[in-house]
């Protein structure tokens, strides 16, 4: 393993924030960047940190024209005692690995990837924000570098990796979402790329959203591609229901991302005795619930923002509140718990936080 850097002198950089309470999300990001070849024959080659700067490409790169894309979302944070941590980076570039493998991209090496994206990490430190909630948010991706125009697989890619620091989620407080169920568009079909993180399913969701957003919703979830009825997820989280005592979220056929926060969650819920099904929920189920007064807590669960509670969710015609319209007991349980493990605060019985310096 080498890893060359080429860095900038302190004179060059970039100044850091000044206001940590207004990051924001995805908008500032730090001076250096990581790089990583692929060509066929060579393999993964010439690992670098260079400074952060535009990639220049072939036109005809395959990129452009036909999508071959991953991508990842992951964190590095600060702990309550100093130190800088991750939360389940190998769950992270494992599936980045899957996603590879759908999109018919060459799998990483996940351990010399990690290293890497520890020692980027390292040369980025200072960036990483010290306000309560804000992390440095960390993008790697893979993209078809080869210059040709018929539909093929790419033989050149380049993984990169930008980080930068964002805001925190919830500065004041849990914020319920309004959530529109979508009955016109999809997102997903099996044997698809639901499963996948890549970029074509983010295209295909932004008129949805749009249309949503035009409506006053914060997200839009997703049914079933066949019909319309089962629940699958929600924007970009994955999404739970409690119904009476029982949390269920969609089982991950093929449609659905499987999101690092959703198995945390899983497996929070199942160690505290709380019971879980991952199994086909219908929008029919959520609504009769609702009326019954069943339905005790709706979230959703992924990297940005741990878990988001619902607090409406728009069905033909009808708004439906969810815990009163504010977030659930259980909601706010996980969150405590996650960020208290993130954070060093509580104990981490799974051994998912990984220091990094
Ligand atoms: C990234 C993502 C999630 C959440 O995954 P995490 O690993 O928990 O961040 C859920 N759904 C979609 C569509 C996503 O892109």
């Amino acid at each position: 393993m080498q890893l060359n850097k080429t860095l900038l002198t302190p004179g060059q950089m970039k100044p850091k924030p000044a206001d940590e309470n207004n990051l924001g999300f995805g908008r500032i990001f730090t001076d250096h960047m990581f790089r990583w070849d692929y060509k066929t024959g060579q393999g993964w080659h010439n690992a670098r940190v260079v400074p952060y700067s535009p990639i220049v490409l072939d036109p005809a790169a395959l990129i452009f024209h036909y999508g071959q894309e991953v991508f990842e979302g992951l964190k590095a944070y600060r702990g309550a005692q100093g130190g800088i941590y991750m939360f389940r980076p190998q769950a992270n570039l494992e599936r980045l690995n899957r996603s590879c493998a759908r999109l018919c991209i060459p799998a990483v090496p996940v351990d010399e990837a990690l290293e890497y994206l520890y020692e980027f990490i390292r040369v980025e430190q200072e960036w990483i924000p010290r306000a309560p909630g804000t992390s440095l948010y960390v993008r790697p991706t893979v993209i078809a570098t080869e210059a040709a125009l018929g539909v093929k697989v790419s033989g050149e890619y380049l993984y990169f990796i930008i980080v930068g620091p964002v805001g925190a989620y919830y500065p004041e407080g849990f914020n319920p979402v309004k959530i529109y169920v979508e009955e016109k568009y999809v997102r997903a079909a099996h044997g698809g790329t639901g499963e996948a993180k890549t970029s074509g399913n983010y295209a295909c969701s932004l008129l949805a959203a749009e249309e949503a957003h035009a409506k006053g919703y914060t997200q839009v979830l997703w049914l079933d591609a066949c019909d319309r009825k089962t629940i699958e997820e929600v924007g970009t989280s994955n999404i739970f229901f409690m119904i009476g005592d029982e949390v269920i979220t969609a089982p991950l056929g093929g449609t659905i991302l499987p999101g690092v926060t959703r198995d945390s969650v899983i497996q929070l819920c199942r160690h505290w005795g709380v019971k879980v099904s991952e199994r086909r929920l219908s929008i029919d189920e959520v609504i009769a619930a609702q009326k019954s007064g069943a339905l005790k807590e709706a979230f959703g669960s992924g990297t940005a923002a741990v878990v988001s509670p619902v607090g409406v969710i728009a069905y033909q015609g009808q708004e439906l509140k969810v815990a009163g319209g504010g977030t659930g007991q259980l909601t706010k349980r996980l969150y405590d718990e996650i960020i208290g493990i993130q954070l060093g605060t509580r104990p981490d019985p799974f051994g998912w936080v990984v220091k990094v310096a």
